[in-house]
């Protein structure tokens, strides 16, 4: 089994590598934010919950995080591995997540980042707002608090995997190509 989780800051491209990872080595991708999303557009108490703090740019709270991600793993028990995009984003996550694989006697295989400059990452998001409409994506005062949550909650799960030797991280710019094949080379790698 392999299990990844992709890091990256907003527009880091995680959701748009992650589809082509699925396929080449038959993962299933769970993205948090796209579960929330799902929640918001069924009006679901949870997608209700989530809304108010993802307007912002602001973490959805662990404890609901962590039992939507429970559920997703645990709708999918054939599945070779999965792909975890965006989660966990915070220490309680990581350490929950890792209990929650290890009771399952699953764990982690590798943790990549995709890196890119805040202004790059700035001009993708605000473009794909144009077409994406999430409220998130379309102005730069929310754009820059998600990256501020990132950088105080997020960043430093960097150490909680380097200490277990799983981080890694690939250079997010270029085309959509070149990262896949940068992503690609790493994960065979450990094949
Ligand atoms: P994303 O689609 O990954 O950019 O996530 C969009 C938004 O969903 C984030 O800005 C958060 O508000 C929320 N979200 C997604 N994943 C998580 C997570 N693991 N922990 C807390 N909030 C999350």
């Amino acid at each position: 089994m392999i299990n990844l989780v992709l890091f990256g800051k907003p527009g880091a491209g995680k959701g748009t590598q992650a589809e082509f990872l699925k396929s080449k080595y038959e993962l299933f991708h769970i993205s948090t934010g796209d579960l929330f999303r799902h929640h918001i557009t069924n009006a679901t108490d949870l997608g209700k919950l989530a809304k108010s703090y993802m307007d912002q740019g602001d973490l959805v709270p662990d404890q609901v995080t962590i039992d939507m991600l429970k559920v997703a793993v645990e709708s999918n028990p054939e599945t070779k591995g999965f792909i975890f995009d965006g989660f966990p984003r915070t220490t309680k996550q990581a350490i929950a997540l890792d209990e929650f694989l290890s009771e399952k006697s699953m764990s982690i295989t590798a943790t990549v980042a995709l890196e890119a400059a805040d202004d790059v990452l700035i001009g993708r998001l605000l473009n794909r707002g144009i077409t994406s409409g999430r409220v998130d994506d379309q102005d730069e005062v929310k754009i820059r608090n998600r990256f501020d949550e990132y950088n105080s909650k997020t960043a430093p799960l960097r150490d909680f995997y380097e200490d277990q030797g799983k981080f890694h991280s690939v250079n997010g710019i270029g085309s959509i190509d070149e990262i896949t094949g940068r992503l690609t080379l790493l994960i065979d790698s450990f094949l």
